[in-house]
Formats: structure tokens, sequence, C-alpha cells
């Protein structure tokens, strides 16, 4: 069977967005994503550029319509942008976006506009240099800052700014946060940190801090208008009296977006993960490998995947993480 036209799962929920994870390798080591002696998958490990983009053209021949290249760090994995030139040409393909820290982009940003990605997420949780090395481990803040200034210039549209929220280290930022994507014409997510991996660094629960404290400080300073808009992930999103930029939530804890999933995920080792927080998946590293010419076999395994794609998570911020793969991982 083949060329099936949508991926429907048990439940009924329709997938048509795969985020694709290019590299676990990152140039930052942020507290709340990986451990400070995290170890790298090898790299004869990883999937090829060639295999990522024969991937991702079979998920868009089976309905797809949405891929998000992410990480790690995208945009240090070598020749990446192969694989922005190459599924950029996918006609049946509506958008192509990219997460990134933006250290790289400087380099990048034209590039990347002229493969055809229209939008891009940028991830910067503080503004202040010091927090941000902090949180980032070694990140200077200067590189990220330079990264959104050049996505401003190649002309994305909308850049999206993501910050995760962690009490006492970042919290009393919001205002500041909101009001540095106001001032730059950006949209803007709050992230509710997710267990995934140990980390060593702080006590997940102890550093929680809801989405719903954040939109209390926000609405100090701003009137907060819900809206039902939605960019096709799991960000519930304000607007602002008055101005251009969305304020999203991405709340994993205190509003479980499961039932609305209509994505999957796939690691640099060619893992397609049915579900952010559990560990079902499929080896499609194999399947390729063994059929190199062929798609039929990839098509199938891919279609009956969705057979286990898991109701939802189970984060549970008091106990001790389950999955023992971090974000870098995963492909946030
Ligand atoms: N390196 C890129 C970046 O930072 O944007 C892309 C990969 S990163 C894993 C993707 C997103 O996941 C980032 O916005 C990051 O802040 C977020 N993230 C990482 N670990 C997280 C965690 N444990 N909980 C919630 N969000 C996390
Ligand atoms: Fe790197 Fe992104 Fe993870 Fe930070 S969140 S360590 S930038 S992969």
């Amino acid at each position: 069977m083949t060329q099936q036209t949508s991926l429907v799962d048990r439940f009924g929920r329709r997938v048509d967005y795969i985020r694709i994870s290019v590299t676990d390798r990152c140039d930052l080591r942020c507290v709340y994503c990986m451990s400070e002696d995290v170890r790298f998958v090898p790299r004869s490990q990883l999937l090829t550029l060639e295999e990522i983009v024969r991937i991702g053209a079979a998920f868009v021949a089976l309905g797809v319509r949405k891929i998000r290249i992410t990480g790690g760090e995208p945009l240090t994995r070598k020749n990446v942008i192969q694989v922005f030139e190459q599924l950029g040409r996918i006609d049946q393909l509506r958008e192509l976006t990219l997460t990134t820290n933006g250290t790289q982009l400087p380099h990048y940003a034209g590039a990347l506009r002229s493969a055809g990605v229209k939008r891009i997420n940028i991830s910067i949780d503080s503004l202040q240099p010091t927090r941000f090395r902090a949180i980032t481990r070694n990140g200077d803040i200067t590189k990220t800052l330079a990264g959104i200034d050049a996505a401003i210039a190649a002309g994305f549209e909308p850049i999206k700014l993501n910050a995760v929220i962690l009490k006492n280290r970042n919290h009393d930022e919001v205002l500041d946060l909101v009001g540095f994507a106001l001032a730059n014409g950006l949209d803007i997510s709050f992230i509710e940190e997710m267990p995934l991996g140990i980390i060593g660094e702080h006590d997940r629960a102890d550093a929680y801090y809801s989405s719903d404290r954040i939109l209390s400080d926000l609405r100090e300073r701003y009137e907060m208008i819900p809206t039902t808009e939605t960019t096709g992930g799991p960000s519930r999103y304000y607007r602002i009296a008055g101005q251009q930029t969305r304020v999203g939530f991405i709340s994993p804890h205190s509003h479980n977006f499961c039932d609305q999933c209509n994505r999957v995920r796939l690691t640099a080792e060619g893992r397609l993960l049915l579900c952010l927080g559990q560990e079902h998946s499929v080896d499609l590293r194999r399947v390729v490998r063994a059929n190199p010419t062929d798609d039929h076999a990839l098509h199938d395994a891919i279609i009956a995947a969705m057979q286990i794609k898991p109701k939802g998570h189970d984060f549970d911020l008091e106990a001790q993480p389950v999955i023992f793969r971090h974000m870098n991982t995963t492909g946030g």
C-alpha cells in the first residue's frame, strides 16, 4: 500500500506535521535540555542528509504538509542547507520551517530564505548576557541577537521567539521578553519545561512556572486577548491590544495538548518517535537502508507506525523522569 494521502492514528488524529532532527549536537548546553556531560551520538549512526530528505519526502507523499527542521542545533550540521533546498522543492509541502538557537543565522539566513523557508523559530530565554550564559552554560547572547537581526533582515515572516521559563531563573523576564518581541515586530511563545532526560542541574518541579502565572504577569502591563489562531503546533495564542505580536503558550503540564496532536518526530538516528513523552518508535533508518531504491517498504512502515501512536504523554514533574532521552535527541 503506498501513496495514501493521509496518516490517521487509532484516535482519529490526522498526522500532517513532522519535526526532523538533523543532529543531536549543539553549540550551547541549555540547562533544561541536556546534562553538562552530554554524550552525542557517533556521527556514523546519523542518517545521511540524503536519507533525511528521502524520509521527509515519503512523509509528504503520505499527506504531511509541514516539516520543521530541528535538533540539537540544526545549523551546526555540515551541509544542512542541502536538506532545506531539496525539501523546499517538493510541491505538496506547504510549510518548511526551522527551530534554531540563532547563533549560525548570520551565515545561513539568506540561504534558508532562498531555499523556501518562510517562518522560523529562534530560542532565547533571557536578554541579560550573564543570565543567558548561565542558562546556556556557555552561550554568548550577542550571537543569538545577531542571528535575530539576520533573520529580520532576510525577511522571515513571521519570526517567533521561544523561551523556556524557569522559576527563579528567568520568570521575572517575561515582560522584558514580550517588550523585546513588540519592539522588533516578532511573535513569542513561552514554554513550560518538560521532564525529558536527567539534567542534574536543577529540580524540574522546583523550577516549574506555569503558563497561567506568566499570563497573569503579562496582564499587569498588557491587555491580553485570547485568539483561536494556530500555527499548526501546540501553542495557544493571545494578541496584545493594538499590536501585531502574538504571544503563545506551550503548556504540556497546565493545558495538555495531546488530544489535538498532529505530529511525529524523527530523531537524527532515524528513529520515528510517535510521541514526545513516550518511547513508542519505529526504526526508519533500518527500513531505508534495507530498501535503498524502493520506497514501498518505507511508506508501509510509516503508515503502520500510526497504529502505535500513543494517546498522550504522562509527564509528572514530581516523579523521576521516565523518559531518558533529552530534548536535543528528541528534536524539540
Ligand atoms: N537548538 C534549537 C533551539 O534551541 O531552538 C532547536 C532544538 S531545541 C531542542 C528546540 C526547543 O526545545 C527550544 O525552543 C528549546 O528551548 C526547547 N526545549 C529544550 N529542552 C526543553 C525541555 N526540557 N522542556 C521544554 N522545552 C525544551
Ligand atoms: Fe542546544 Fe537548543 Fe538544546 Fe539549547 S535547547 S542546548 S540550543 S538544542
